[in-house]
């Protein structure tokens, strides 16, 4: 699935950098072409002022009187003035000019003359000759605190102007072409950025269910995008194992189902064929009927654990007493293990009644799956003890047989589904290998938990515990996943 370029990171990406960049530096232009601009005005006006103080003071050195102008020229040429300058009397008429003043007058109009004549200075932009500007300060001239003239010192302001056209010119044509590399900068840079994700899409679009052992490629990096990848990897990690159960309970699921339903079409196919009274009829049908059952089971096992594992088993939890239930599982225990001269015994570790909170249903349906077990997995005339017992805020209750033991390298897996330890043997007990797991998930979901300890050869002990005041979270058991 192709992405628009206008839709891509890439683009977003250098778009936002160039429209940053481009506003910074306008905005940088513009601040120093004002500061710029604004400093060297305030330095002429500085300039003009000097000149007007010291010819001031010349002129009260003079001790009042007309205006000498030939000493006026020597002041110019002496402090090297490059600026008009014109002497009024204190008529307000123009008296003497510099020699640059072609026209022999400055622009002296009525603002200025009222601020002269308040005794203070005035600053102008004046223009002469059309295009020329001029700033001009008329200032008073002063003796006993008296306007006895006028003094004019006027810069021409063209080689600032003409400084700061340049100045704009620089900018006008800098600014577009340093634009233009920076995004060109900017695009290449961010390619940098992104070939990863693309590298790393393009290896996930070839990832299904069909090649969930793939990985995607580590970019190297410990950054941002290294995690997603390393995220993403242990998702696929999870999934694939997902998959992989999943495939192996369907296959083990209908493997299971599939042993019955052959025995049914091969005992009918065989009755049909050779059966001749009503005796071998009702024999086989006596046979498919045990077959139906042990189908029954199975798929009866299999929505239990389906529902556990989605967390879907639902539990009726109430009150009820345990020490009353493993007595009628003793007793129980008693009649199972009879056909095989087992000894079935109990032996209660606490001293008073024990209480708790549970589905009483499902925990007889975990023990008598434990019993029944130890009993298959007794030979004749062994012996089976089922011990209660606590365990601080846990009841513990042992079934303990003196059977043929769980090789160690088995231990791991009865819990898990369809595991068997002597599969050809088991299947002919009636076993589908589903007891351990839905004995795992009642005490899961009950919120407790279950171990096995045993020895080849000498016997198992199975343990339980429980939590005496129900599930921690009553309203939604864990779910298991085995
Ligand atoms: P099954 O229906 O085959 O008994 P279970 O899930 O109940 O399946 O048990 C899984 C396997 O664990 C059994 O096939 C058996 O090999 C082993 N097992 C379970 N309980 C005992 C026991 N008390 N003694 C020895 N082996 C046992």
């Amino acid at each position: 699935m192709a992405i628009s370029l206008l839709r891509s990171i890439r683009f977003r990406l250098t778009f936002w950098y160039a429209l940053t960049l481009a506003v910074i530096m306008a905005a940088s232009a513009l601040f120093s072409y004002h500061y710029f601009s604004k400093t060297m005005r305030q330095q002429i006006d500085e300039d003009l002022l000097n000149i007007a103080d010291q010819i001031g003071s010349a002129y009260t050195r003079q001790n009042g009187g007309p205006f000498d102008c030939d000493q006026l020229q020597t002041h110019i040429h002496q402090g090297n003035w490059d600026a008009y300058i014109l002497l009024r009397g204190n008529n307000l008429r123009a008296e003497c000019a510099s020699d640059n003043l072609l026209a022999g007058d400055l622009e002296f109009g009525p603002v200025a003359m009222q601020q002269v004549r308040w005794l203070s200075h005035h600053f102008e932009t004046v223009e002469i000759d059309g295009d020329m500007q001029l700033r001009l300060l008329s200032a008073p001239l002063k003796q006993h605190g008296n306007l006895v003239g006028v003094v004019q010192v006027a810069r021409n302001l063209g080689l600032l102007q003409q400084t700061l056209g340049e100045l704009r010119l620089i900018y006008l044509l800098i600014g577009p072409f340093a634009l233009f590399w920076l995004c060109l900068g900017g695009w290449l840079l961010s390619d940098q950025l992104v070939a990863p994700v693309i590298e790393v899409t393009a290896a996930a679009r070839e990832i299904n269910a069909e090649n969930l052992l793939r990985r995607l490629p580590s970019t190297g990096h410990h950054d941002e995008l290294g995690q997603m990848v390393t995220t993403f990897n242990q998702m696929l990690d999870r999934l694939e194992s997902a998959f992989r159960r999943v495939r192996q309970f369907s296959g083990d699921a209908s493997h299971e189902l599939r042993t019955p339903l052959t025995i049914l079409r091969g005992e009918t196919e065989v009755t049909m064929r050779w059966a001749k009274t009503p005796e071998e009829f009702r024999d086989m049908l006596h046979s498919n009927l045990e077959e139906i059952d042990r189908m029954e089971r199975i798929i009866e096992n299999l929505l239990l654990l389906a529902k556990s594992e989605s967390g879907e088993l639902t539990l009726e939890i109430r009150e009820f007493n345990l020490s009353d239930l493993v007595q009628a599982l003793y007793l129980q225990g008693r009649t199972l293990g009879e056909a095989k001269r087992i000894s079935v015994s109990l032996r209660v570790g606490i001293e008073e009644e024990m209480p708790i909170r549970g589905d009483e249903l499902r925990l007889r349906q975990l023990f008598l799956n434990l019993i029944a077990n130890g009993i298959k997995y007794t030979p004749e005339g062994g012996k089976l003890e089922l011990a209660l017992l606590r365990e601080g805020a846990m009841a513990r209750v042992d079934v303990t047989d003196t059977g043929i033991g769980i090789p160690i390298e088995a231990q791991p897996y009865v819990f898990d589904r369809f595991y068997r330890v002597d599969k050809a043997r088991n299947r002919m007990d009636g076993g589908s290998g589903l007891g351990l797991s839905i004995v795992k998930s009642i005490a899961v979901a009950h919120g407790g938990q279950i171990s096995v300890h045993s020895t080849p050869g000498r016997g198992s002990t199975f343990t339980v515990l429980l939590p005496i005041g129900g599930p921690p979270d009553e309203s939604n058991p864990p779910a298991i996943i085995s």
